[in-house]
């Protein structure tokens, strides 16, 4: 039987020739060309630590055939991967589960209850995501928002229109297969090894609309348009939910509704479902010209063919009364977008599509609020949120445009003429220090010096645009740990980025799934049953 072997820390610089990578990777073991069956990238990131060219470290596989000897001392893989089995549960429901919201944590947990023949439907307060594209180009062309389908609310949820990154901080087995799918579905192959993995909004919207086929195809159901109003409870369990057009009977619900949609919030409290405050992040968006960001990562070798528009992270001093800016979401070739889905409130956000090639850079500022900081009332860090997005609305035009100040300019209290920005709806010269907390400028004024000597110019060519409020979810629907019911409702399943259980495309998907197996290995498959 042919063997694998994996190698690591193989370096070459940028701009490597084909033939490079497999010359390297016989060095490093020894094989000659004639041993060889194959050789698969299992990583590639960017190495761009200063006064070095940049470069690239692979991770590899390398397959040989039967015999071949193998250097001791070399990682040989297992011959055939871990299967699982899937084992079904024997609770009897008489109606298909429902979930609620097409993000990808509803979109994933669907997904696999689909594949495992539960026939899910699938409710979603916004438009397809043809008729959700239209809906924002209506928006930029208008300045009116729909309130149930923009720039986070419609198929595909805020994943939509984002900066498309597939990295997570979690760690599971699960990565691998989501990523997969998503290929299979028609993202770019690469995702599966470059690291960080980037899909941009254009390609992730292609992927959705796959997933919903196969959704479809495996017995699923989509009813777009279609708001939940209410939940039906009966003697502390679910069973149904009223929406904007009826009433659907359920015996379990996945509630994957998302971090943005303040209606959804107000009606689980007023169904008295537990929820609680959690730390969240805010704070404003930092935009460069992305030549100026290329220059400080790569040097002499910005512009070249073969390096991806640069990144940054950034990390201010820590302070006694815990606030510190850091950078967030770093978008390289993307676009500063309003990311919110309330008329009549301003949160920015970052965005980008596949190539990058915007010619901006942004990423976000942020400090963390604290729960003991914020009212005694689960709901207080979305009220806070919202009362900064008010009034950066209304000191914009009261029309999405955008308060923002050069990052010098704030550091001295002044406001000047504002350069060229990415964000379609414009931007107004304001002193952000009008309507953002007192806690978060006083961080600002803290790190951006310490910014700038890590990247000189970064000051006197960043534009501050106001504010970002929706870096993450300030509540939590609080949960069982194992059977990952709400603590209030059985048979309720909060999932994902607005329940507080993930920051990100990728770990709301693995949320998502994580519901779905624990609902497969707890209740029979209803079949076709319809409602
Ligand atoms: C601009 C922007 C850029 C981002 N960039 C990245 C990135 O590059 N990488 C990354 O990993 N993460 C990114 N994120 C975060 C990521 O998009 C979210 O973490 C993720 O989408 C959360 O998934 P979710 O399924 O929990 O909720 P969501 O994606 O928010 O989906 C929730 C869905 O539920 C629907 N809904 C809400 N209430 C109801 C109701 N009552 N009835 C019916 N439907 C309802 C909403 O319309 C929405 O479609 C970004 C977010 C934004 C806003």
């Amino acid at each position: 039987m042919p063997n694998k072997v994996r190698i690591y820390q193989i370096a070459l610089p940028f701009d490597h020739d084909e033939k490079a990578l497999q010359k390297k990777a016989l060095e490093k073991t020894g094989f000659s060309q004639s041993d060889i069956i194959g050789i698969s990238i299992v990583k590639r990131s960017m190495d761009t630590r200063f006064h070095k060219k940049p470069g690239f470290i692979y991770c590899l596989d390398i397959e040989v055939k039967e015999g071949v000897r193998i250097q001791d001392g070399l990682e040989i893989l297992p011959q055939s991967q871990p299967h699982e089995d899937i084992v079904y549960g024997s609770s009897r429901i008489s109606h298909r589960p429902v979930v609620v919201g097409t993000g990808p944590g509803g979109l994933f947990a669907a997904y696999w209850l689909a594949q495992n023949g539960y026939s899910p439907l699938i409710l979603e307060q916004g438009q397809e995501i043809g008729k959700r594209k239209q809906a924002i180009e209506n928006f930029h062309n208008t300045r009116i928002m729909s309130p149930t389908s923009n720039y986070v609310f419609g198929e595909g949820g805020a994943g939509s229109y984002s900066d498309g990154k597939l990295n997570t901080g979690v760690t599971s087995g699960y990565i691998a297969q989501i990523l997969k799918i998503m290929v299979d579905c028609g993202a770019p192959h690469e995702i599966l090894y470059v690291s960080p993995p980037h899909i941009g909004s254009d390609r992730l919207r292609a992927v959705i609309i796959q997933l919903r086929k196969r959704i479809i195809e495996w017995g699923g159901e989509f009813r777009f348009e279609t708001k939940v109003t209410n939940l039906i409870v009966h003697s502390g369990k679910i069973a149904g939910v009223v929406t904007d057009k009826g009433e659907i009977p359920a015996d379990l619900l996945v509630l994957a509704t998302g971090s943005h949609d303040q209606d959804t919030f107000a009606m689980l409290s007023s169904c008295g479902i537990f929820m609680e405050k959690k730390p969240f992040q805010m704070g404003v968006r930092i935009e460069h010209p992305q030549e100026f960001i290329d220059k400080k990562q790569y040097g002499k070798y910005s512009g070249c063919a073969g390096l991806p528009p640069a990144n940054y992270r950034l990390v201010g001093p820590e302070s006694k009364e815990r606030c510190q800016v850091c950078t967030f979401c770093m978008c390289p070739g993307g676009e500063v977008m309003a990311g919110t889905g309330t008329p009549g409130f301003l949160s920015t956000n970052g965005m980008s599509n596949y190539r990058r090639d915007s010619g901006f850079a942004n990423a976000a500022l942020i400090t963390t609020f604290f729960p003991e900081e914020m009212e005694d009332n689960p709901l207080a860090g979305l009220f806070y949120r919202q009362k900064i997005e008010k009034a950066a609305f209304l000191a914009g035009k009261g029309d999405y445009t955008a308060p923002a100040q050069n990052a010098g300019d704030f550091i001295s209290d002044r406001l000047g003429a504002l350069p060229a920005t990415s964000y379609r709806f414009q931007v107004k010269p304001v002193r952000i220090s009008s309507f953002m907390p007192e806690k978060f400028l006083v961080a600002l004024k803290k790190a951006l010096p310490s910014f700038e000597e890590k990247m000189p110019g970064f000051i006197s060519s960043g534009l501050l645009i106001a504010p970002e409020t929706r870096a993450s979810c300030p509540i939590k629907i609080t949960r069982d740990k194992d059977s990952m019911q709400s603590l209030s409702c059985q048979n309720l399943y909060p999932v994902g980025e607005g329940a507080g259980y993930a920051g990100g495309i990728i770990s709301a998907a693995l949320d998502g799934i994580k519901a779905a197996k624990v609902i497969i290995s707890t209740f029979s498959r209803p079949g076709m049953l319809k409602d």
